[in-house]
Parts: structure tokens; C-alpha cells; sequence
């Protein structure tokens, strides 16, 4: 979203809305970070404790989001985990379906499908996930920084703690909250470790010798330390600085987009309020309808000040909503200087729309969408790659046959054991398995192999041959594999 220049010429006669905007003051606020001083140092934030409905609705999603994120890796569909991304074994699990990296596919394009979507979403209705759903705002705006408000209090007695000598108390409200901290951490860490290695590795790990488990143990400390670096010391600077999404939104947003916004139209020219003027005096006065309380700058968890338009720190946590309808209230003015709205929304009343560029967008969802369901319904159970063994082409059996050696690895993409037979499908021949008489590849598992096709010689026309090779489970054919079958050069015909 635009905001309005830093500079503007004063209005000469009397203003219109737009000269209203003009006549603002817009400071300086893009020329330095909110969270720094002028010598680059980093300012400790203190943002007040919201209250509010908003406030509570976000409370009670962070309750169903940290019940899906904690419960998540010990949630089985069909013995399956829910969700595991086990990137050492190379094995996916989303919903209870098993991907691999044969449904490469598949996975690129949900991935296509989830950043389209965060962009239609920002595009549509801004930050919206950083605000409700994002694991780094909800973990530190729904955990971390309530328990912080329970030992430590509210923004002015942890401001007056920080400057308070080191007494028995402040030792024990620091340590108690650093030592609840790093517990917390610990437990979000190993849910981490869950998702990628699956809940039955965490607890072999747990319960285990450690010095089994040496690599386990070391990721858990890592990741322990690291939520703890986060959610204890770096917090808002992880969006600030680190998240690349907050930097894509001004690519993405728009005119139409809905933001956490402030109305400058009504609430400009801003001044404090005295209970004593009436509202129509204030208005005569040229006054809006902020009093420049900036509670809603208070309130904010990245520092910054709504009020000088949509900003890259801005999360759209909505906690300047709540601080700003608070005093609405109080003040007996509407609700809704600050809340949900689009700049066209604000400047000309404009109600939602679908802008081409939108629609574009969920063209290129629907689309998406299309491409992996036919990914998904056209994928096979078992997935088969045959090589040729490296080293010798063929070999001259004593039977006359020659014969060549492959390798053969079949991976099992369902629950359950799927006995699998190979056949020679235009050719006269024989497969034989090297390891067993018969294949059964195990439920979500790769089975390896070495085969021997053996031929005729007479079979032979050239010394290569097309083969293709049927994968049956029962008399079902899963798939065909195609390869070349390799014999000896046919001798040239002696010269007249
Ligand atoms: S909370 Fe509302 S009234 Fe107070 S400074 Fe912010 S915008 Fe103005
Ligand atoms: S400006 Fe408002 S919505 Fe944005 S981060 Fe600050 S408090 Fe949250």
C-alpha cells in the first residue's frame, strides 16, 4: 500500500480530504528501524498487553493451532504419522500418505500450490498468516510473551524490572522465566525433531543409550538453543530481518489489498482529547478522531506506529485494532480507525473486489490444484526403477543362455506389504531374483534387489534387444518397465 509523501506542500485554502492527508506529518519513520536507536543499537520492546475482542479471538486460535503443532507427530492415519518430514531417510509423510523422492512431482507442485496460495492471501488479505497462524507469531505472541506478562507483569513493571537492581526477586522472576523458557524451548525443539525423524525415533532417543544416539541428541540441544535464541532474545527481528515474506509483501500488495490500516481520514488532523470539548467543537477545530493517545503504539510488538501507513515490521497482529477501539470507547467515538480495510477502501470508500490481477492469481491456483490431483490419482502404489548392473554387459550361461544382470528397487508407497512378480512381456525368457524366489516389498518401504534375465542367443537379432518387463501384484499390472537387453556381437560373415 502506498502511504502518502513524507513531505507535502501545505494546502493553501481550505482543506479537501486528500489535502487533509497532505497536511500530516509523516515523520522520518522509513529512514530508521523502529526497534534501533541512532546509533544502531538495538531498543528492548516492552509492548503493552493487549486487550480486546480480537485479542481473545487470536488467543483461542492459538489454543487450536499449538493443539495441532504439539499433537501433530503422535497423530497415526493408518499407522502413519500425520505429518513427517524425514529429509535423512528421504521419506515424506503428509495426511497419512507416504511421498518419496520418486513423487518429486507431486511435492514441487504442492509447494507451487502453498506459496500460490500465500500469495493470493497476501495479495487478498495481507499478512493474514503472519498475524493468526504463523508458528514464530503464535509461539511468540500466544506462549512466550503471555508467560511473560505472568511472572514479569505488564509493559511498565517489566520496563521498571529491567532498571530495578539485581535483588532475590528479580533473580528469581529472570531465572524462573528463562528457566520456563528454555523448557519450552526444549519441548517445541524435540516437537520439531518429531516432525522430521517421526515420534517413535524422538522416544527411541529419549529412552535409549545416549550414546547411541549422539546425532539425535545433538539436534535436540540445537534446537532447544535456537527456539530459546529466538523466543528469549531475537523475536520481532525474526520477521524484521530474517522472514523473506514480510519483504515480499510490497510486491504483492495493492491498493485493494486488506491490511491492518489506520484511517487517516478520519483520523487525521490528530490531537489530544479533552472531555470538556464536544465533538462537533473538536471537529470545527479541525481535529479527527486520534488523539494521539498511541496506545496503539504501545501495544505493538514490533514498535512500530500504524499510523504512518502499512510498514514491512507490521505483522497484522491486530493488537492496534483492540488499543485503538479501547479508546474509541472510551472516547464514545465509533470503533474502526484502525482495522482491516484497503487503501481504496479507506480513501474512496471502495468495498472489496476482485481485481484482474487477483483473478489471474487463482487461475494459476486452480491450475495448480488441477495438476496435482491428476499427480495424485495417477500415482502408482509401487514405484520401480531397473539399472543395469555396472561391469560386464552380459554373460554366456553354461545352459547356452545369455543372461544380463540389473538392479532393481521397488518402493512400497501404501501401508501394507504388496508381493510383487516380474514378467518378461514380449520376450521368451526367464527373471530370476537373486536375493529370494519370490518379492515382497515391505508397507512404506524400498526394496533392493539384483535380477537375472536370461534369453536364447537365437533371441537375439542384434546384439541389443528392447525388453519390457511387467510389474504384476497378483494378476494386476502395476507398471512397465522398458530396458535393453545386451548380447554378443553377431559374428560378420567371413569374406568370399
Ligand atoms: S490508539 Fe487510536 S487514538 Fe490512540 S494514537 Fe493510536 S490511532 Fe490515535
Ligand atoms: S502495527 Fe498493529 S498490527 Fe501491525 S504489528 Fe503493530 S500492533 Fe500488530
Amino acid at each position: 500500500m502506498k502511504t502518502p509523501p513524507k513531505t507535502a506542500p501545505v494546502p493553501p485554502t481550505a482543506p479537501t480530504d486528500n489535502q487533509v492527508i497532505k497536511k500530516v506529518d509523516w515523520g522520518d519513520f522509513r529512514d530508521h528501524l523502529a526497534t534501533a536507536d541512532k546509533d544502531g543499537r538495538r531498543m528492548w520492546l516492552y509492548p503493552k498487553k493487549p486487550r480486546g475482542q480480537l485479542y481473545n479471538l487470536r488467543t483461542w486460535v492459538n489454543f487450536v493451532l499449538l493443539a495441532i503443532m504439539f499433537a501433530g507427530p503422535f497423530v497415526r492415519i493408518n499407522g502413519s504419522p500425520l505429518l513427517m518430514m524425514n529429509i535423512v531417510d528421504r521419506r515424506f509423510v503428509i495426511l497419512g500418505q507416504t511421498f518419496w523422492p520418486q513423487d518429486l512431482p507431486i511435492f514441487a507442485t504442492a509447494m507451487l500450490i502453498f506459496l500460490t496460495g500465500i500469495v493470493i492471501f497476501t495479495a487478498a488479505f495481507g499478512r493474514l498468516w503472519c498475524g493468526w497462524t504463523c508458528p514464530q507469531t503464535v509461539l511468540m505472541e500466544g506462549v512466550f510473551r503471555k508467560l511473560e506478562y505472568w511472572i514479569e507483569g505488564d509493559s511498565h513493571q517489566q520496563r521498571a524490572l529491567s532498571k530495578a537492581p539485581w535483588t532475590a526477586g528479580k533473580i528469581l522472576k529472570r531465572g524462573g522465566k528463562h528457566a520456563l523458557f528454555l523448557a519450552l524451548s526444549f519441548l517445541i525443539g524435540n516437537t520439531l525433531l518429531s516432525y522430521i525423524i517421526g515420534s517413535d525415533a524422538l522416544l527411541k532417543i529419549i529412552t535409549d543409550n545416549p550414546a547411541d544416539h549422539v546425532k539425535g541428541l545433538t539436534f535436540m540441544v540445537l534446537f532447544t538453543l535456537v527456539f530459546y535464541g529466538i523466543f528469549a532474545r531475537f523475536r520481532e527481528q525474526a520477521c524484521t530481518f530474517i522472514c523473506p515474506y514480510g519483504r515480499f509483501q510490497s510486491t504483492l500488495l495493492d491498493e485493494n489489498s486488506i491490511v491492518v490500516a489506520y484511517d487517516y481520514k478520519r483520523g487525521e488532523k490528530r490531537g489530544i482529547f479533552r472531555r470538556k470539548e464536544g465533538a462537533q467543537a473538536r471537529k470545527t477545530s479541525g481535529l479527527g478522531d486520534c488523539v494521539d493517545c498511541k496506545q496503539c503504539v504501545n501495544v505493538c510488538p514490533t514498535g512500530i506506529d500504524i499510523r504512518d501507513g502499512t510498514q514491512m515490521e507490521c505483522v497484522n497482529c491486530t493488537a492496534c485494532i483492540d488499543a485503538c477501539n479501547n479508546v474509541m470507547d472510551k472516547i464514545s467515538r465509533p470503533r474502526g480507525l484502525i482495522r482491516y480495510a484497503s487503501l481504496n477502501g479507506i480513501e474512496r470508500g471502495e468495498p472489496i473486489r476482485l481485481t484482474p490481477r487477483l483473478l489471474g492469481y487463482v487461475g494459476v491456483l486452480l491450475a495448480l490444484i488441477g495438476l496435482f490431483l491428476f499427480l495424485l490419482f495417477t500415482r502408482t502404489e509401487i514405484q520401480t526403477t531397473l539399472l543395469r548392473a555396472p561391469g560386464a554387459l552380459f554373460q554366456q550361461m553354461p545352459n547356452g543362455k545369455i543372461a544380463n544382470l540389473y538392479t532393481v528397487k521397488l518402493v512400497n508407497k501404501t501401508h501394507h506389504d504388496i508381493p510383487v512378480t516380474l514378467r518378461l512381456e514380449d520376450s521368451p525368457g526367464e527373471i530370476r531374483v537373486m536375493s529370494q524366489r519370490d518379492i515382497v516389498v515391505p508397507a512404506e518401504r524400498l526394496f533392493e534387489t539384483s535380477l537375472l534375465i536370461e534369453l536364447d542367443a537365437s533371441q537375439l537379432g542384434d546384439n541389443n534387444r528392447p525388453l519390457r518387463i511387467g510389474v504384476y501384484s497378483g494378476d494386476v499390472r502395476i507398471e512397465t518397465l522398458k530396458t535393453v537387453f545386451v548380447g554378443p556381437r553377431p559374428k560378420a560373415n567371413p569374406q568370399p
